[in-house]
Formats: C-alpha cells, sequence, structure tokens
C-alpha cells in the first residue's frame, strides 16, 4: 500500500508516518529529513535547499519530484511506502500520479491530519533537539530533565531548529495554506482522502489513523513481552488464516 500523510506542520505527520512505516514493514519517505540531510552534507542540493527552508518557503517542486522518484525506486519502497512531507502543492501532486503510474501503481489513499492553528504554533515554537544526538524534547511536553540540556549530554545546551522559530512557523503556516491546503483536494476530488483529526495523545492519533486506514488497531493494553513490541501487525487481507497464533504478516 502507498499511502501520502497530508497536514499542516507541526500536526505529528512524522512521527505517526514513523510509526505506521514501522509498523507495517514499509519505506517511510520524509522529504524533511531528506532535505536536512542534505543540508547538512552541504551537498550541491542541500546549499540550494538551505535557504529557502531557513525561511520558511518551500523547496522548487521540480528539485522535490526527482528526491522523490528516486527515493520511491529503491528496494525497501517496493513493498509500500509512507510519504511524509511531500506533495506539497498541487503541481506535486499531479507529478507523483505520473511517476508512479509510469510504474503501474498509484498512491492508495491519502490521510489528512488536522488541528487548530494556535496548537500547531505551541507545538512547533516549543521543539528543542540535542543538537549531538538529534534527540527531540519540547519546552512543555516534553522537558529536558534540567530545562535546559540535553538528558543524555550533560553540558549540552539544546537548541531549537532555525525553521521551528516562531515568525518562521507562522510564515510555514501561511505558506501551507496557500500552496499545500489545495493538495488535500486534489485527493478528495477522486475518493481517496480519508480526514483524521491531529489532536490527542500519539496513541490516540495512531489509531484514529490505522481505522482510516481500514487496519486492525494493536491492543491497547501494553504488552509485557518486549519481543512483540515494534513487530508488525495487521495481515494484509488475504493472507493465510489459521497460522500461528500471533499470525505473523506475509512479507
Ligand atoms: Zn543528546
Amino acid at each position: 500500500m502507498r499511502i501520502v500523510l497530508l497536514g499542516p506542520p507541526g500536526v505529528g505527520k512524522g512521527t505517526q508516518g514513523r510509526r505506521l512505516a514501522g509498523e507495517l514493514g514499509w519505506a517511510l519517505v520524509s522529504t524533511g529529513e531528506m532535505l536536512r540531510e542534505a543540508v547538512a552534507k552541504g551537498t550541491a542540493l542541500g546549499r540550494a535547499a538551505g535557504r529557502r527552508i531557513a525561511a520558511g518557503e518551500l523547496v522548487e517542486d521540480d528539485i522535490m519530484v526527482g528526491l522523490v522518484r528516486d527515493r520511491c525506486a529503491e528496494s525497501d519502497a517496493a513493498r509500500g511506502f509512507v510519504l511524509d512531507g511531500f506533495p506539497r502543492t498541487v503541481p506535486q501532486a499531479g507529478a507523483l500520479d505520473a511517476l508512479l503510474a509510469e510504474r503501474g501503481q498509484r498512491i492508495d489513499v491519502a490521510i489528512y491530519l488536522g488541528a487548530p492553528e494556535a496548537e500547531l504554533v505551541r507545538r512547533l515554537s516549543g521543539r528543542l533537539e540535542c543538537p549531538v544526538c538529534k534527540r527531540a524534547y519540547h519546552r512543555t511536553d516534553a522537558r529536558p530533565r534540567d530545562g535546559h540540556h540535553c538528558d543524555d549530554h550533560p553540558g549540552i545546551e539544546l537548541r531549537q531548529r532555525a525553521d521551528d522559530a516562531e515568525e518562521t512557523v507562522r510564515k510555514r503556516l501561511e505558506v501551507y495554506r496557500v500552496q499545500t491546503a489545495p493538495v488535500v483536494d486534489h485527493y478528495r476530488r477522486d475518493g481517496r482522502l480519508r480526514e483524521v483529526s491531529g489532536l490527542g495523545s500519539m496513541d490516540e492519533v495512531y489509531r484514529s489513523l490505522k481505522q482510516a486506514l481500514g487496519r486492525p488497531v494493536p491492543d491497547p493494553d501494553p504488552d509485557p513481552d518486549p519481543t512483540s513490541s515494534g513487530a508488525p501487525s495487521g495481515a494484509p487481507s488475504g493472507a493465510p488464516s489459521g497460522g500461528p497464533g500471533r499470525g505473523r504478516p506475509v512479507r
């Protein structure tokens, strides 16, 4: 199955996408991560993209489409993938349909995660990360033990990503409203859109997301068996019935 995660910055697409892809054994294609990596490495693409990202602007369509075309052709994406951060414009959505059609593939479902703007500003402008291990913190939601330094790297001051500064966050939300919100209609028009609330705990949002995909929802009771955490669940329909109790999905 191939899905795209849509929604404003700060709604939790990255977190939910990583969990979903991990559980179902699909590739997570996060264009935001790919771009940040290119910026950090100082590649030609990274230099071209870096300045626009820091200003809260979108990277050009042709750069993004090329990036996604190559990534989705890698072997780990053959079984399925979750796209996070792409498409961000209507032309990108059209280009994605076209490049998948060339391979006889399509996006099966687009999930729209939504949340009120005030909540998005609060979430994004409070984010902090450790420059050493990249662990994510939040000023109010996930405070480090001493308030300022990484729990695992005492003495290392947490920092805010340039694009999470409040002014840049407001710019990102405005760009989202103008350029990305119409992408939702692209998928609504042909019946591929499912809407999910991004409010609530990470687990609550994840359960809603799985339900929207028509996938079995994991047991909410904590499972003491560590070998089962993160294990894929939800065998695809058509998987042989009467298998072993835990029903490992066919890969
Ligand atoms: Zn750290």
